[in-house]
């Protein structure tokens, strides 16, 4: 999962960013509204963590722009504010959950979880794609009823081709989402193709179908027909 942290406490910053980190997420973190709305338009994520005091306006603008580029990334504002009113208008507007400090980061990561759980349509932690089944909790993966073994990216890779299935997803897009924003600053995809060749080799190998087509010259399609 790509998460993005917006949070001007630079400790707290930090031990999420490293906690999520640990957990196999990659993780981008900013500590001021215009860096957020910078990466926002952008860079796309998974799931954003989201104060609402920031140093430069208040984090429901960042809802607000969300809400109008009509974006899909989910939002769990974590605010020192404990009141009903910030939480009644944070979730009117979009946000998914809404986490009061001080919190226990087992607790947010649950939290980032059962988001992305609603995200992917599933109540039981398990997405489901034909032939291939992927726990999300456990982050395991079997094809045909095969487990398979998968690298982290290798895992993160399916995951993100699964929920983008029949789209062409560029390979600065597949880079970004698996190596962080900053990737884009490199001129050459190329080594993505290792990680793709692997992956379709180890489904192939359990007997799964097909699906990764390469678009050339602009990247891959994880083919649903
Ligand atoms: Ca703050």
């Amino acid at each position: 999962m790509k998460l993005l942290i917006i949070e001007d406490e630079q400790g707290l910053r930090q031990n999420i960013t490293t906690y999520f980190n640990e957990e196999g997420n990659v993780c981008e973190s900013c500590g001021d509204l215009a860096s957020a709305m910078d990466k926002l338009a952008m860079y796309e994520y998974d799931c954003i963590l989201l104060d609402i005091g920031l140093p430069d306006g208040d984090g429901f603008a960042v809802l607000d722009y969300l809400k109008a580029e009509k974006k899909s990334e989910s939002v769990i504002i974590i605010s020192a504010r404990n009141s009903l009113d910030d939480k009644i208008r944070g979730l009117n507007i979009g946000a998914d959950d809404y986490l009061t400090k001080p919190f226990h980061l087992a607790e947010l990561k649950a939290r980032v979880v059962a988001v992305f759980r609603r995200k992917t349509g599933n109540s039981k932690g398990l997405v489901v794609f034909n032939e291939i089944s992927i726990d999300l909790h456990g982050r395991a993966v079997t094809v045909n009823d095969t487990s398979i073994v998968l690298t982290r990216k290798e895992y993160d890779m399916l995951l993100y081709f699964i929920a983008n299935k029949g789209k062409v997803i560029s390979k600065t897009a597949l880079a970004e989402h698996l190596w962080g924003d900053e990737i884009d600053m490199h001129n050459n995809f190329d080594f993505i193709y290792t990680y793709i060749k692997n992956l379709r080799r180890k489904l192939l190998e359990a007997n799964g179908r097909d699906y990764l087509v390469s678009i050339y010259g602009i990247g891959y399609k994880f083919n649903a027909e």
